[in-house]
């Protein structure tokens, strides 16, 4: 079974770099029509000339942040107003930072990576499920391996991806054979997520190079490029969980 996507209608949050943006380039390729959504709307656009060059027949371009409610509800309406179907619905956008519990003086800073990597999952399939149910369409979760790989200084980014798997894994039972549910756990994958740069603890971003290092010495580096792949294939192919074993095939 592979599931031909060519003239149905994708969203990807977090499609303005990284992994978004290959998984854009590779439904493209595939010939689907595509929503692009995530806050850098000048990076949007670029990747929007791309995917239409790999041979995306239609894309929409939507500047909006996952944390906030209204436009994840934007983003859905402007997908049916324009196409008027959703067949599948991939949350990738997700933010990453690093800090130990202690050296937290407010923890309210860290609110936004579950706002963003888990609320915005949420937000963003309620508003679609509807009009998933009605395609029988799919949502792709992108989690981590971080959701079970305990490491210091990530209790938050864990605490959000491991979230997101067990919200979705839930859903799974929900939807029954309505809607597809694919959850991806990638490992370490070079991206701008995984530069250095980080939030520190009063939200803002810092270079933390030491982490890099760390990470990049114990979990083999992939390529958002091959990781996108696997993502789709699996995706397409209807397969429930995707780990880093996939991107190698
Ligand atoms: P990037 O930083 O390149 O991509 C993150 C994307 O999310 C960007 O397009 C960014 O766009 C978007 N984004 C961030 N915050 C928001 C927001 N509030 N609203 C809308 N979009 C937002 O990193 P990756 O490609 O590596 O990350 C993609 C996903 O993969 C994330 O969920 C990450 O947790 C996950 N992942 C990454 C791994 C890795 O090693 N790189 C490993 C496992 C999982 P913009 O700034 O324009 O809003």
């Amino acid at each position: 079974f592979c599931e031909d996507i060519a003239g149905k209608v994708v969203v990807i949050t977090g499609a303005s770099s990284g992994i978004g943006e290959s998984l854009a380039y590779e439904y493209a390729k595939r010939g689907a029509c595509l929503v692009l959504a995530a806050r850098r709307e000048k990076s949007l656009h670029a990747v929007a000339e791309r995917a239409r060059d790999f041979g995306s027949p239609d894309v929409m371009v939507v500047k909006a942040d996952v944390s906030k409610v209204q436009d994840c509800r934007r983003i859905v309406d402007q997908t049916m107003n324009h196409f008027g179907r959703l067949d599948h619905l991939v949350n990738n956008a997700g933010i990453m930072s690093v800090a130990m519990l202690e050296e937290v003086d407010d923890v309210t800073d860290f609110r936004a990576i579950m706002d963003i990597n888990f609320w915005g999952s949420v937000y963003m399939t309620r508003f679609a499920a509807p009009y998933l149910r009605n395609s029988r369409g799919r949502v792709v979760a992108v989690s981590s391996s971080a959701s079970w790989l305990p490491a210091p200084r990530m209790s938050f980014y864990n605490a959000s991806k491991a979230a997101i798997a067990q919200f979705f894994e839930t859903l799974r039972v929900e939807f029954g054979p309505d809607i597809g549910v694919t959850i991806v756990t990638p490992g370490f994958i070079e991206s701008e997520l995984t530069q250095g740069k980080f939030l520190n603890n009063a939200g803002r971003l810092v270079v933390d190079q030491d982490m890099r290092d760390v990470q990049v010495n114990i979990i083999p580096v992939q390529r958002v490029e091959s990781c996108a792949k696997a993502i789709v294939r699996s995706a397409l192919r209807g397969e429930r969980y995707v780990t880093e074993p996939a991107w190698f095939k």
